[in-house]
Order: structure tokens, then sequence, then C-alpha cells
């Protein structure tokens, strides 16, 4: 049989982290992967889960039995509540169905295997909706729902000259996509390009949606990233869930705590499905079929990372410090956009760097090109994806002035 198992390139992403390893560059940056760095360029356990670790190893009741296959429900429930507002309206409606996932990767596999399985756009049609895609995103989402047998699509996003979003071209492709198609949306800290729509953008988008009867679904990996404050960075979702006027057929909400609680390898996550009313018979039967996804694919889901998320999420000092936690992380990543760009001013380097600095999140479009990040690479031992998205976590006092020194190099060529 190995003769029909073609070869495949390594992950982009990882393939990056393998190279990087492998650098003998003294002074090498890994400004690839999306992981928070702290200012000595080391990965950073949050205070706020340091002190759930601890409580956890210290209570009388911890041990490493299996979590129900639908996950902890202390997590779930409050993790809904994280994300869409202690007052949402959805959750005291009852048309809130939440399953626990593995991480935000984990929570779209769940949300492609359900559309897969069940949605279809019209009445007697048996194909499945296709899955819009920001032009660019994150390069795993294509891959995520086409695994799944689903098709997908691009929405123009980013104007890549003006580092604007291509409302009219998003606007124009909702409207002329097939009714009951699902557009996939960053809900905040949109991956690669660092650029959420405003408020008014958003209204105009979901109202698109809403008007041509599309399916939104919400993936959330950078809530707390953009502002510092959770609920500032759920504005969209919210906005989107909680406001009569849209009629959306249902609203899927991909939840990711790998970034926000630092907890990346312990691949905690949720997956919301946000009915349009209040049905008892449904959500229970949403339930029970996304069971028996995780049933058949996992078994159940991870524990340790959901029993510490589920300590922050009810414990009020700790969840207070996991909030000082996110600014810290955020302000951060902040300074350092802006000692980049004083920097690559102080240097003079070509061309216009100010996009940078109003960029959200944890990365940067910086706008190099592929063949330029081949250089930074190899002259410099500085790494960043080859669409030229750098993430800014990476930076910090001791090889900010390198890094611009790189860019500058490889700009100048
Ligand atoms: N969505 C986006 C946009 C992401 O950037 C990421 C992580 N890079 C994820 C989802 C999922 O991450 P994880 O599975 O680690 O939670």
């Amino acid at each position: 049989y190995s003769s029909n198992i073609p070869q495949l390139p390594p992950d982009p992403l990882f393939g990056i982290k393998a190279r990087f390893a492998l650098d003998t560059h003294p002074n090498k940056v890994d400004l690839g992967v999306g992981a928070y760095r702290d200012e000595n360029g080391k990965p950073w356990i949050l205070p706020s889960v340091r002190l759930a670790e601890n409580l956890l190893q210290h209570s009388a009741d911890f041990n490493h039995e299996y979590l129900p296959i639908t996950g902890l429900k202390s997590l779930t429930e409050e993790a809904a509540k994280v994300i869409l507002g202690d007052e949402s309206r959805a959750i005291k409606e009852k048309r809130v169905v939440s399953i626990q996932s593995l991480s935000g990767t984990g929570s779209l596999h769940l949300a492609a295997k359900l559309i897969a399985l069940f949605f279809k756009p019209a009445d007697g049609t048996t194909e499945s909706p296709v899955i819009y895609i920001s032009d660019p995103s994150w390069a795993n989402h294509i891959q995520v729902f086409e695994t799944c047998g689903l098709k997908t699509a691009r929405y123009p996003y980013l104007d890549a000259e003006k580092k604007v979003i291509r409302i009219n071209e998003y606007v124009k492709t909702i409207e002329e996509a097939p009714r009951g198609s699902v557009f996939l949306l960053h809900a905040t800290a949109h991956n690669p390009t660092g650029i959420d729509p405003t408020p008014e953008q958003w209204k105009i988008v979901l109202k698109a949606i809403s008007d041509n009867g599309h399916l939104p679904l919400f993936d959330c990996a950078y809530q707390g990233f953009t502002t510092g404050s959770l609920s500032e960075d759920a504005w969209a979702l919210r906005h989107a869930i909680d406001t009569e006027g849209y009629k959306f057929p249902g609203v899927l909400v991909c939840q990711s705590f790998a970034k926000n609680c630092g907890m990346y390898g312990e691949r905690v996550g949720a997956f919301h499905v946000i009915l349009p009313v209040h049905d008892e018979a449904l959500n229970s039967a949403v339930l029970s079929q996304l069971s028996k996804v995780i049933r058949s694919e996992i078994s159940n889901p991870p524990g340790y990372g959901a029993k510490i998320v589920s300590l922050i999420l009810t414990t009020p000092e700790l969840k207070k410090q996991w909030e000082q936690d996110l600014i810290t992380m955020s302000s951060r990543i902040f300074g350092m956009r802006k000692a980049l760009v004083a920097e690559l001013e102080r240097l003079g380097t070509p061309g216009s760097w100010k996009h940078i600095v109003e960029q959200k999140g944890m990365f940067s479009f910086t706008g190099l090109t592929p063949e330029q990040t081949d250089k930074l690479a190899e002259d410099y031992g500085i790494y960043m994806t080859r669409n030229g998205r750098a993430s800014i976590a990476g930076l910090n006092g001791g090889n900010v002035k390198y890094v611009a020194k790189g860019i500058d190099g490889v700009v100048r060529k």
C-alpha cells in the first residue's frame, strides 16, 4: 500500500520551528509560532496558572480520572460566560450548547463535523454548505474543514497595499455566496493580518451575513490579546449574538485557551453552538451528536489543563490575576511594536512601518516579501512565516534592535 501514500511537505509553521532549532546563528530569533514569550524570550507560565496549579495539586480530590465525554462542566459553563458575557441573553434563554474541545483546533474540528453531518443550506439539498474563509487566514483553517469533506472558498479581506480591509469586496462576496453558506470570522486579533473590522464594519458584515441567510462561525483564539480586556475583545461576537435585529440560523463559536492562558500544549478549549430559539430537544440532540464525535475520536477530553482553567474562572482572586496577566501580555507586545517601529525609523529603513503599531494581537503582517523573509532567516537567523507574518511576542528588549537591523538589511538589498 505504501506506494499509494504520497509524501506531503512539512507543515510550514512547524517547519520553521524545526529550522530555527537547527540554526546555529548566535543571535537567532524565532518570530514564527504564535506563542507568548516573556522579556527574556522564554515561555511564560501565567501567575494565575501557577496559583491554580498549586491549588489543584494540593486539593484533596485532585486525581487523574477520566472527564465526562462532554468535558468538565465547570469549564464549559464558565468558558461560555467568558466569551458570551455574564449577562448573555443566549445563556439566560438556554440557547447555548457547550462542549469541551481539544483547544481551538479541536473546536473548529467539531464545528466542521457538525456542519458536514447536519447542515444543509436549503431544504431538499444534500450538499454541505461552503465554508468562506478570509484571504489571508490562519493556514490551518482550510485543511481543518477540507479534511472533513467540506468545500472552502475565500472572501477578500486584506488590501495588502493600503493595509486596510477590502470591505466592499468582502460584503459583495457575502451577498453572492449561495444562501446558507458558513462565514468563518476571526472574533478578534485577526491572524495573520492583525487588522480587525471596526465596529461599523462589523455591523455591515454581520447584517450582510444575516440578510443573506448565512451562518457565522466565530473563531476566537486571542480573546484578551487585542485590548487586554476580555469583554472588549468579545465585542463583535457578543454584538452578533445579542442583537435582536440579526436573523442567523445559529451561531458557532470556537474558543481556545491556548494563548490567553498560555496553556498551548494542554489543549483547553470549548465549542459553543448558539441556537436561534430555545429548544430543549434540539439542545439535547446537538449535544448528543457532538458527544458521539468526541467519543469516537478521543473518547473524552484532557483533564489537567481543563481543571486549571476552570479553577481560574471559578475563583475570583484567580480570575482577577488572569485579567492582570492578559494586560501584562498585551501591553508588553504593544511596547515591542512601538520599539520595533522606533528602531526602523531611527535606521531610516525604506518604507512605512506605522502599520506595525496599528495592528492588533500577537502578530504583525510586516509587508516583507517571501524572498525577504528567506533572506532574514539565512543572513540573520530571524525566522517568520513566508507571508511576512511576525509574532511580535517573540521580540524583547534584547533582540528588537537586532531584528530591526535585519529587516533594514533585507529591505535595502
Ligand atoms: N484559530 C486561529 C486563528 C489561530 O491562530 C489558532 C492558533 N494559532 C487557532 C485557531 C487554534 O489554536 P489552538 O488549537 O492551539 O487553540
